[in-house]
């Protein structure tokens, strides 16, 4: 089976991206792999540090890795946004595939230098390990907020893009590009979509020559994330869309069954809800209008 940096290589050479899903539980897990294998596509599978926390970080990846085994499948396990290099290394010891290592809270000069002496540390542990560096704002919390926060003066340039990686190392680059973490509850209603600047990100690959992250995709218009993968961009992460399908599928599930006890029968719809979510996704990020033109 192809390792992540080669499946990445192939995807920027066929301009498509690899989806990433956030899961913080086993209904999560199932509904992303049960996505991928429907679509036949690779996947990547992500946990904050609170995520981690949550589900454990040795047993997240003894699951990940359970499933790449036995199904001969190409699913890919990453650190999402890890604020220190202790969190770091828990995740480069147990295994993960990717790191995305975030201290864009930090002024520049500050954020190059850890993230410098954290690509030498993580893959003095795990050299297969491909390590993300974050920079500019794109807000915190795949939540629904109330109100947008203004990250017009957090937006990368293609000259700090390209210093970042020459300083650092790094293998991908997490740009501030018009995304944002998160979604407005007009989004979730559908009657608002994010909009990217597709200009800033073609410049900033142009500049920075490497992998590119798109975090906060959800809500985002789908015509934006078809320009801004064929801008450059060659992960892209969905978290917030698939937290607002649990609730309603779990909600569904419960009113269903309004005296089962049984999780395995209460769950199953938010399983379905999730898995059309990510299958959606997907179909997208993988370019399945072209597919279906015959380009
Ligand atoms: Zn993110």
């Amino acid at each position: 089976m192809n390792s992540l940096p080669a499946l990445l290589q192939k995807a920027q050479e066929t301009r498509v991206a690899i989806g990433h899903f956030n899961i913080s539980d086993m209904v999560l897990l199932k509904a992303v792999f049960a996505a991928a294998q429907e679509v036949k596509v690779p996947v990547l599978v992500g946990l904050s540090e609170g995520e981690r926390d949550f589900v454990g970080t040795r047993q997240v990846a003894a699951l990940v890795k359970s499933l790449r085994e036995e199904f001969d499948f190409p699913i890919f396990l990453n650190a999402d946004h890890t604020h220190s290099l202790a969190k770091g290394m828990e995740a480069a010891k147990a295994g993960f595939d990717s790191i995305v290592f975030d201290l864009s809270a930090l002024p520049f000069e500050e954020n190059v230098r850890q993230t410098r002496q954290a690509v030498e540390a993580l893959k003095s542990i795990h050299p297969g390990m491909l390590v993300e560096g974050e920079i500019g704002d794109i807000g915190t919390g795949s939540e629904i907020h109330d109100k947008s926060p203004d990250l017009s003066k957090g937006l990368s340039t293609p000259q700090e893009a390209k210093q970042f990686v020459d300083s650092t190392g790094v293998d991908i680059l997490a740009p501030a590009v018009g995304n944002m973490h998160g979604m407005l509850k007009s989004m979730v209603h559908g009657e608002t979509r994010k909009h990217l600047d597709i200009e800033r990100i073609a410049a900033i690959k142009q500049a920075a020559g490497v992998f590119l992250t798109l975090h906060g995709g959800s809500g985002t218009a789908d015509e934006d994330l078809r320009k801004a993968i064929a801008a450059g961009i060659n992960i892209v992460h969905i978290n917030t869309e698939l937290r607002v399908a649990w609730r309603h599928g779990l909600e569904q599930g419960l009113a269903k069954h309004p005296d089962e006890v049984v999780p395995y029968k209460i769950l199953p719809p938010a399983v379905d809800a999730v898995r059309e979510v990510v299958a959606s996704r997907l179909r997208l990020f993988n370019g399945e209008r072209t597919a279906a033109q015959g380009a």
